[in-house]
């Protein structure tokens, strides 16, 4: 109807104006939003971005504390499970969803969907979930790509000679580590093929840093002529950067790549460690997500424009209706540009670490 605010997927800006159109929609709905978020202990962006912004985003619209909750699961799918029980028994009419695996996450929605509850998968596709939710993400592939393309592009500025690369990727059970994948090794395999870079392995994915050190340093003892890493996270990266520093190894020798811009993951392109990081502006992913809770909250039809786009969900052979938004490559060239005038961090920050 007329009187339903057509909010768009191109209406969010870093100052959150937008989501004062939803007010009147926010202040008719009932029932609390819950959001279940995967970690604090071993990935960054959680603590450092989504749960302030999703917040944030949240109270632009007016909403108030008891009207939402952001939850964070440490890791554990069960503490997820109970969260999501948690929130549904308190009267939650939405569920934003950034699950552990698909199968934990699906068993919530499914749970969620027999208690009337919208649900929608934040970030991370819920593979095999309720066929009328949303998705709201990146265009995960092409984040992959922008992985891919810094690293070749940071194997030439570094003067790299006889690129050994070795391709850490993500936890396998998070559907994103998959589509990261697609993207950086579809500009790589090219490489490989001609010669031009030799592959060192791919070993088996994580997204615990701590894993992710072991398998390095196991990695490098074994080829010891590795000269460069791929890997689609910035913590993954500072665990390999951590192993590359006690090695002695001088900056600006060994590329590696990241995603997030992290506090550290920053911190290491400025000091030549990191070649650069896949920036997602988050405060997009956050408003999107907030403005189709607020709608689904609302018990309103999400609309089109905001809703634009779609992604397979390959277990149900199905579109799921998708707001898209986009991610930057971020290297010491443009860091001023983006990250630091979106307020996402501060100049004293990135030389403290504060
Ligand atoms: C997110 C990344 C994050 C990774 C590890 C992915 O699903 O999209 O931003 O680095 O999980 O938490």
């Amino acid at each position: 109807t007329s009187s339903v605010p057509q909010i768009a997927a191109t209406d969010f800006t870093a100052d959150f104006a937008a989501m004062k159109q939803l007010t009147d929609l926010a202040a008719q709905g009932k029932g609390m939003i819950g959001v279940l978020l995967p970690d604090t202990t071993t990935s960054t962006r959680y603590v450092q971005y989504d749960a302030p912004y999703l917040t944030k985003a949240f109270e632009a619209a007016g909403l108030t504390s008891g009207d939402f909750k952001i939850d964070n699961a440490n890791g554990s799918a069960a503490t997820m499970q109970t969260q999501a029980e948690a929130d549904i028994n308190a009267g939650a009419s939405v569920l934003l969803v950034d699950p552990l695996d698909p199968g934990s996450g699906a068993a919530i929605e499914s749970k969620a969907e027999a208690a009337g509850v919208k649900v929608i998968d934040y970030d991370r596709l819920v593979t095999g979930g309720p066929a009328d939710r949303y998705y709201v993400s990146f265009d995960n592939v092409e984040v992959g790509k922008l992985i891919g393309q810094g690293a070749v592009d940071c194997i030439s500025a570094w003067k790299v000679s006889n690129p050994n690369v070795l391709v850490m990727d993500g936890d396998p059970s998070d559907n994103n580590a998959k589509l990261f994948a697609e993207g950086y090794n579809g500009v790589l395999d090219p490489k490989f093929k001609d010669g031009t870079f030799t592959k060192v392995g791919e070993p088996a994915g994580t997204w615990t840093p701590s894993v992710a050190a072991t398998t390095f340093e196991q990695q490098l003892t074994a080829n010891p002529a590795m000269n460069a890493v791929v890997t689609p996270n910035d913590d993954n990266a500072n665990a390999v950067i951590a192993v590359l520093k006690k090695n002695g190894t001088p900056a600006k020798k060994f590329p590696t790549t990241g995603q997030d811009a992290s506090l550290p993951g920053l911190q290491n392109i400025l000091t030549g460690y990191q070649c650069g990081t896949v920036y997602k502006p988050i405060y997009l992913e956050a408003q999107a997500a907030a403005a189709l809770a607020i709608y689904l909250r609302a018990g309103q039809e999400p609309p089109a424009s905001l809703v634009a786009d779609t992604t397979k969900d390959t277990v149900l052979n199905k579109d799921i209706k998708s707001v898209y938004t986009k991610p930057i490559w971020v290297t010491p060239e443009n860091m001023a540009d983006t990250v630091v005038k979106d307020g996402a961090v501060k100049v004293a920050g990135l030389c403290t670490g504060a």
